[in-house]
């Protein structure tokens, strides 16, 4: 491949052997004034997952800017992982996610075929007469990637598979390679990080730290006009969190989450922009979901599951000391909401837990 290519690329396991026939060493592109360059785009890479969820193009033109492309990506490796933040983990391998596949859409086959290759994936690839590139690959790589995707086309039900391939347009496929990066990273980081690392990362490497705390801050405790968020239960906190870093959630959390939102008073405009930042947004079927849930097209108004249900479908996430009360007060998420708006209590009697659950008919 050539330099333009791993610069578009830099995770490729052929941009690593590029590095090392350069004979850059990993002191150099820390330390070295030649590397400045290098090491400021990996921080822009950072800076970009962190504030716009993709990692932008970069003059690429000249060998030596494709070099420092290419740096980049390493560099943005050692930051992310001695900031070790699971939040700008996450963001950060959606963002390298979301770039690759917008290249990958407009790439040639050749190129197409190399990178699926190299991310572990062995695809054939064809061109019709109207120059439309479509992608042949096994089911099962199919499946690795797409079983977290919500979206009814993704169901392997409705795609064709013939002699155990899926054939994709290139559009879908580079929406698929974006996932097996995501992956890719999310597992690899963070890297272990020396002191000697940390400290020539230095005031950059305290700028993201600080970046990332006020981020995720934001997305935690940014409260939805009249509601506060920070009374709302650890799995709900955790949940916008995933919707507002641009994360798949699995269907049941939309759900809850959705109806628990509707509950406390967000109208279904304000739930559907929270979700308008997830890669697989779609306006029309979200607003389909939301006015659903909502009981604007179907009558009813649904309740978010109890907590019970909420921990057998694995998304009762960080339940706090509240939740795990001895005396076992919070049997649902709303409850948990309605005890934290509770006025302070005077000396006298606790309230009974009929009194915060919600009735069976369904909280109002
Ligand atoms: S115990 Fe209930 S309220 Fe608490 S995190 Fe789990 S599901 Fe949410």
């Amino acid at each position: 491949m050539e330099g333009l290519h791993l610069a578009k690329y830099p995770f490729l396991k052929d941009a690593a052997e590029h590095v090392k026939d350069q004979g850059v060493t990993l002191d150099d592109l820390l330390e070295h004034q030649a590397f400045r360059q290098a090491r400021a785009r990996g921080k822009a890479r950072v800076i970009d997952a962190l504030e716009d969820g993709i990692v932008r193009l970069r003059p690429m033109g000249t060998a030596e800017e494709q070099l420092e492309e290419i740096l980049s990506y390493p560099m943005a490796r050692m930051f992310v992982s001695s900031v070790g933040d699971k939040f700008l983990t996450r963001r950060y391998a959606l963002a390298e996610g979301v770039a690759m596949c917008e290249r990958l859409e407009r790439e040639r086959s050749d190129i197409v075929e190399e990178v699926a290759y190299q991310l572990g994936v062995p695809v054939t690839t064809d061109v019709d007469e109207s120059d439309e590139l479509t992608v042949r690959m096994h089911f099962s790589d199919y499946l690795r990637f797409t079983s977290r995707m919500r979206s009814k086309e993704w169901k392997l039900v409705n795609t064709e598979v013939k002699d155990g391939h899926v054939t994709l347009n290139q559009v879908k496929f580079a929406r698929v390679m974006q996932q097996a990066l995501q992956d890719r990273i999310e597992a690899e980081l963070p890297l272990p990080v020396t002191d000697s690392i940390v400290r020539a990362l230095g005031d950059d490497l305290r700028e993201l730290k600080d970046r990332t705390a006020i981020k995720r801050d934001q997305f935690k405790a940014e409260d939805f006009g009249k509601v506060s968020v920070e009374n709302f239960p650890p799995c709900m906190k955790h949940l916008i969190g995933m919707a507002q870093a641009g994360e798949n959630i699995p269907h049941s959390g939309r759900f809850a989450l959705t109806a628990f939102l509707h509950h406390v008073g967000l109208s279904s405009d304000e739930i559907l922009a929270l979700y308008a930042t997830s890669p697989d947004f779609d306006q029309s079927k979200t607003k389909y979901q939301v006015d659903h849930i909502t009981g604007e097209t179907s009558g009813t108004e649904y309740t978010p599951p109890e907590c019970s249900t909420m921990k057998s479908y694995g998304i009762c996430y960080e339940p706090d000391s509240l939740c795990n009360h001895p005396k076992e007060y919070v049997k649902h998420p709303l409850s948990y909401y309605r005890i934290k708006n509770l006025p302070p209590r005077k000396a006298g009697p606790s309230p009974s837990p009929s009194s915060i659950s919600p009735s069976p008919a369904g909280p109002q």
